[in-house]
C-alpha cells in the first residue's frame, strides 16, 4: 500500500491495510490480534502474504524448479507446517529445525540438511529420518559414512561445493575465498571419487553464494555459473545428480533506497538457462532454497510504548520490547550502516507524522534502537509500533536472554 502519512519512505510493504484508523493485518486492526496473542510485544505472521508470495514465485519460475524453504529464515512449527505443503522441500541446518522439518511429513529425501559442524548425533537422525544430508567437508564424509556403516543401512548425501565465485552484493557472502562453508570446488572431484564404495547415495550438489541480494543480474550471473559448476563437478560423480540446489539469496527492501528484486527477469533467464542446459545435470532436479524472501515481508513486530520522553530537543519512544527480539532492525545482525527498517505507529496508522521521533526498546543499552528520527504521529504510552519486515530472521536471530526480560508472542494469522 502507499504511505498512509508517516513513516520515512513512499511505500509501505504490500498486504497491510488500514481499519479504524489501525494498521490492519489479515483483515484485522492490529488491537484484535494483540488481544487475541494475549499482548506485546507480538511477532505477528499473516499466512496469506506467505501463500500470495509463494504464489508469485511458483508464477515466474520454471516449472522444473523445485522451490524449498530454508527453516532458519523463521523455524515456527506452525509457520513451517503451513508453508510445506506449499512448496518443494526443506532446508534445515539444525537437529532443531530437522525435529520441525520431520513434523510437517515432507518426505524424507525432498529435506536436506546443511550447516558447518554437524554433530555426530545429528549425522546419526539425518541417517535415521533419511533425509539428505549436504556434506560440508571431507571429514564429516567420513563420519557419516563411519554412522551409516555401524547403522548397517545407507545415507542420502551431497556435496556442499563452496564456489570459486561469489554472489556480487550479497548482505552476507557465503560462497568465494576461504570459507567454513561447504568444500572448495577444486577438491570435490576427490572427494566424489572417495564417496564410491562408501555406504552413501550421492544425491547431487548444494551451491549456496549468498544472501539477502537484490540485483536481478547478480542473481542471474550466480545462477548461470553455479549450473556449469555443478555440471562440470558431475563429471566426476558416481552416478547423475539427482538434485542440484542452485542456492537462493533473493533479498527484500529494508531501507527506503532498496529497489524490490526484479523477480520476473530472474524467472526467464533461468527458464532460457535451463533451456541449454548441459547434458551432465540435465535429469535433475533444479532446486532453490529460500528463506527470507517467503517469509520476510509477511512479518511485523508490535511493540507497545511504555514511555515518552525528551532529551537535549529529540523525542524518544521507549517501547516494550527492542533488539533482544528483533536485533535485525536495530542494525546489528550484520549490516555495514545503520538503517532504518521500515517503522510506523500501528496505533495511528492513518495519520500523518507531526514529528521526528526515535524509537528505543527497553535494554539498557546504546545498541537498542529500533528507529532513529522517524518521522511520526505524536506517539504516547499505550501506543504500538510496528516494525515491519520481520518475518525472517527476528526472534531466533536475536538474544531473547539479554537482559532478562520475557520472551515475546508469536503467532500466525
Ligand atoms: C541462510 C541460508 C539460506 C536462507 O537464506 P535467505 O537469505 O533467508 O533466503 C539458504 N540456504 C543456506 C545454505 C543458508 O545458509
Amino acid at each position: 500500500m502507499t504511505r498512509p502519512g508517516h513513516g520515512d519512505r513512499d511505500v509501505w510493504p504490500a498486504g497491510y491495510g488500514v481499519i479504524a484508523g489501525e494498521l490492519a493485518v489479515a483483515g484485522r486492526p492490529v488491537s484484535a490480534w494483540i488481544a487475541e496473542a494475549g499482548g506485546t510485544p507480538l511477532f505477528l505472521y499473516d499466512r496469506a502474504l506467505i501463500a500470495t508470495r509463494i504464489a508469485e514465485l511458483r508464477a515466474v519460475l520454471p516449472t522444473r524448479v523445485k522451490l524449498h524453504y530454508a527453516i532458519k529464515a523463521n523455524p515456527m512449527p506452525a509457520l513451517v507446517r503451513f508453508i510445506a505443503p506449499l512448496v518443494d522441500g526443506l532446508d534445515v541446518a539444525s537437529s532443531g529445525e530437522l525435529d520441525v522439518a520431520l513434523t510437517t511429513g515432507a518426505p524424507p529425501a525432498d529435506i536436506s540438511f546443511a550447516g558447518p559442524g554437524k554433530r555426530d548425533t545429528e549425522l546419526a537422525a539425518a541417517l535415521a529420518a533419511g533425509v539428505v544430508v549436504n556434506l560440508e567437508s571431507e571429514g564429516e564424509m567420513a563420519r557419516l559414512a563411519a554412522l551409516a556403516t555401524a547403522a548397517g543401512r545407507r545415507a542420502r548425501a551431497a556435496i556442499r561445493v563452496n564456489p570459486d565465485f561469489e554472489l556480487k552484493g550479497s548482505g552476507m557472502r557465503m560462497g568465494g575465498g576461504a570459507k567454513p562453508f561447504g568444500v572448495d570446488a577444486e577438491r570435490v572431484p576427490a572427494m566424489l571419487r572417495a564417496m564410491v564404495g562408501l555406504p552413501l547415495d550421492f544425491q547431487g550438489f548444494h551451491i549456496f553464494s549468498g544472501s539477502q541480494n537484490l540485483s536481478a543480474d547478480a542473481l542471474i550471473d550466480t545462477q548461470d555459473k553455479t549450473l556449469a559448476l555443478a555440471a562440470a563437478l558431475a563429471a566426476d560423480a558416481p552416478c547423475p545428480p539427482r538434485l542440484v540446489n542452485i542456492g537462493g539469496g533473493f533479498g527484500i527492501p529494508y531501507a527506503p533506497a532498496d529497489q524490490p528484486l526484479d523477480l520476473a527477469r530472474v524467472g526467464a533467464a533461468l527458464a532460457a538457462r535451463l533451456d541449454r542446459l548441459e547434458p551432465a545435470i540435465a535429469g535433475a532436479e533444479i532446486v532453490i532454497e529460500l528463506g527470507r524472501y517467503l517469509v520476510g515481508e509477511a512479518g511485523v513486530y508490535l511493540t507497545r510504548v511504555i514511555d515518552r520522553k525528551l532529551s537535549h530537543g529529540e523525542v524518544f519512544l521507549v517501547t516494550d520490547g527492542g533488539l533482544h527480539h528483533q536485533l535485525a532492525a536495530s542494525g546489528n545482525f550484520g549490516q555495514v550502516i545503520k538503517r532504518n527498517y521500515p517503522v510506523a505507529l500501528a496505533s495511528r496508522f492513518d495519520q500523518p507524522a507531526a514529528e521526528t521521533a526515535t524509537v528505543v526498546g527497553c535494554l539498557c543499552t546504546p545498541l537498542d534502537r529500533l528507529g532513529d528520527k522517524v518521522p511520526l504521529p505524536e506517539g504516547r504510552p499505550g501506543d504500538v509500533v510496528a516494525v515491519f519486515q520481520a518475518g525472517a530472521y527476528g526472534l531466533t536471530a536475536s538474544p531473547t536472554r539479554f537482559l532478562g526480560h520475557p520472551e515475546p508472542r508469536e503467532y500466525l494469522a
